[in-house]
């Protein structure tokens, strides 16, 4: 039922998301979408439409987020701790929770994060969610899920072409963009960018590690657990990765300030 409900809340975000973008899209002149030497205008479109879909999306996620201010204060803890480490992002970061037993966390384009109850659940210190979400992070550092869409959406404008209408198509498009997440080489180089921000920012980078081995833990029980390990491929890697940065690291662990009991047991809809 949860993840029911959760399938359709992508679903509705994403619906809107390509709505909006197909009009941003045909509002570009075509000389201009064709010109492959301009990668400068490129990049300049980009920025527009990842604009207009962030607009969008923040206008979806707001409805669905917890909206309590103890929740809200604690995640503002957490990013005031890793924001000095982060590069210059091309949108002000802004971080969600969604009441929801899946054990997944999302980075949306538009520097949109989400993060589901259930994943928050599991950890046992503000700094594994720090761990979490400086990976997820990472992927607006590298701009990766505009990328995605971008790609997904070529294929999606044909389709809304031949059908007239794109509801249908671009749903599916949109769901198994969510699914199929970012490729392997994206993945790792979230987690090294990850380290990086940890590092930087006080935490122990084997943090990672720790808050991955929570998630990996009851897995064969818990369905849910499986669509982080499906869309973060590579577990064993990236804990060795982590270990091995914490071995390196010359740095001292200095701990959030939140009560981490008492911001977790906030989420009582979930087991
Ligand atoms: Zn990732």
């Amino acid at each position: 039922m949860r993840i029911f409900k959760e399938a359709l809340l992508l679903l509705a975000i994403y619906a809107g998301v390509a709505a909006g973008v197909f009009g941003v899209w045909r509002l570009w002149p075509e000389s201009k979408t064709q010109n492959k030497g301009g990668s400068h205008e490129d990049a300049s479109l980009l920025d527009r439409a990842e604009g207009k879909v962030r607009e969008l999306l923040r206008r979806e996620v707001t409805a669905d987020a917890i909206d309590e201010a103890s929740v809200k204060e604690g995640l503002r803890k957490i990013q005031d701790r890793l924001t000095p480490a982060l590069g210059t992002l091309a949108f002000p970061l802004e971080i969600y929770v969604v009441d929801s037993g899946t054990v997944n966390a999302v980075c949306l384009p538009g520097n949109i994060i989400l993060v589901y109850a259930g994943l928050l659940r599991r950890l046992q210190s503000p700094e594994e969610l720090a761990a979490i979400l400086a990976h997820e992070i990472a992927h607006a550092t590298h701009r990766d899920p505009m990328q995605a869409l971008k790609r997904e959406l070529g294929l999606a404008a044909l389709f809304a072409m031949v059908g007239g209408r794109s509801d249908g198509v671009t749903g599916q498009l949109m769901r198994r963009l969510v699914s199929t997440g970012f490729s392997r080489q994206q993945e790792l180089a979230a987690d090294e960018e990850a380290l990086r921000v940890l590092g930087a920012a006080d935490i122990d980078p084997k943090t990672l590690g720790d808050a991955l081995g929570r998630l990996r833990g009851d897995k064969k029980d818990d369905p849910g657990v499986l669509q982080y390990i499906s869309t973060h491929p590579g577990f064993d890697e990236r804990v060795q990765l982590s270990e091995k940065a914490s071995a390196n690291w010359p740095g001292k662990a200095r701990p959030i300030d939140l009560d981490w009991k008492q911001f977790r047991a906030q989420f009582r809809l979930i087991r």
